[in-house]
C-alpha cells in the first residue's frame, strides 16, 4: 500500500471510530431517556411486508386501518393476490396512494406465489442477511428501507432501517453526511451502530424524531443530546 493510501486509511479508521463512539453514546442517552423498547409480535414476515408498503408516505394509524380492512375483507393472502384489483384498492383508501400501492401488493404476491408455490416468507429466516436483503429488494415497490423493517423486525437479522425521522435526527446529530442519500445511510448508519443495539436505536431514535426532534422547531430545550449535536450548535445562541 502506498503512503498516501495508508494515511487515507488511518484517516477514515479515526473518523469511524470517533462517529461509533458517539453513536453509542447517543444509543445510550435515549436508552436512559425513553427506556428499552417492547418487542413487538412479528413472526410473520409477509404481513410486515404488505404493513409496510402500505406505510408508504402515510401515518403508522391509516397504514393499520388499511392493513386491517384487507385482511377482514380478505381472509387470505391468495385472495388478496387474485382479487379485482378495485375491491384491493377500495379495501386499503384510507393509506393513501391506494392505486399504486393496491396493485404493488397484488404483484408482490403474484411473484412470491410464482416462485414458492405458496405465500409464506418463513424460508428466508434461513437465508444469511445479504442473500435475504437481495431477495426482498427485487420487487418493484420494496426499497431498502421496507426490507430492513423485514428483516430486522421479523426474521431477526441485522439490519438498520433508516425511516424520515432517524434520517432527519442522525443528520442534526452529524452522524451522516448531510447530502447522503437515504438508501447509503442505510449502509452508512448500519456501520455506526453496534449490531444488537439496531432494534432499540432505530426505535428510539424514531421516538426522538415525534417526540422532541421534530421537523419544524425541534425542542431543543428538552433534548439530551444538545452536547453532541452539531444542528444545536449552530443555533443563534450558540453560535
Ligand atoms: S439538540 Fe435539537 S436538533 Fe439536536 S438532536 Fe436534540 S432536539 Fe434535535
Amino acid at each position: 500500500m502506498r503512503n498516501h493510501e495508508a494515511q487515507s486509511l488511518r484517516c477514515y479508521n479515526a473518523a469511524m471510530d470517533s462517529l461509533q463512539k458517539r453513536a453509542k453514546e447517543i444509543h445510550r442517552r435515549l436508552l436512559q431517556a425513553y427506556g428499552r423498547p417492547s418487542k413487538g409480535n412479528y413472526d410473520r414476515p409477509l404481513d410486515l411486508l404488505i404493513s409496510t408498503i402500505l406505510s408508504q408516505n402515510t401515518n403508522d394509524v391509516n397504514r393499520d386501518r388499511a392493513f386491517h380492512s384487507l385482511r377482514e375483507r380478505f381472509a387470505t393472502w391468495d385472495l388478496v393476490r387474485d382479487a379485482k384489483p378495485t375491491e384491493v384498492v377500495d379495501a386499503i383508501r384510507v393509506a393513501g396512494l391506494a392505486n399504486r400501492k393496491g396493485p404493488r401488493i397484488q404483484q408482490v404476491l403474484r411473484e412470491i406465489s410464482d416462485e414458492k408455490r405458496g405465500l409464506d416468507l418463513g424460508f428466508l429466516k434461513g437465508f444469511e442477511p445479504e442473500e435475504a436483503r437481495r431477495w426482498l429488494l427485487r420487487f418493484h415497490g420494496v426499497g431498502p428501507k421496507t426490507a430492513a423493517i423485514v428483516m430486522l423486525f421479523a426474521l431477526n437479522m441485522p439490519a438498520f432501517p433508516v425511516d424520515t425521522h432517524v434520517y432527519r435526527v442522525t443528520g442534526r446529530l452529524g452522524l451522516r453526511e448531510a447530502k447522503l442519500s437515504v438508501e447509503k445511510a442505510h449502509e452508512e448508519l448500519g456501520k455506526l451502530f453496534a449490531v444488537d443495539s439496531y432494534y432499540d436505536a432505530h426505535l428510539n431514535l424514531i421516538r426522538h424524531g415525534r417526540e422532541v426532534c421534530h421537523a419544524r422547531r425541534p425542542k431543543c430545550e428538552r433534548c439530551v443530546l444538545t452536547d453532541l449535536c452539531e444542528y444545536f450548535k449552530t443555533l443563534p445562541a450558540h453560535k
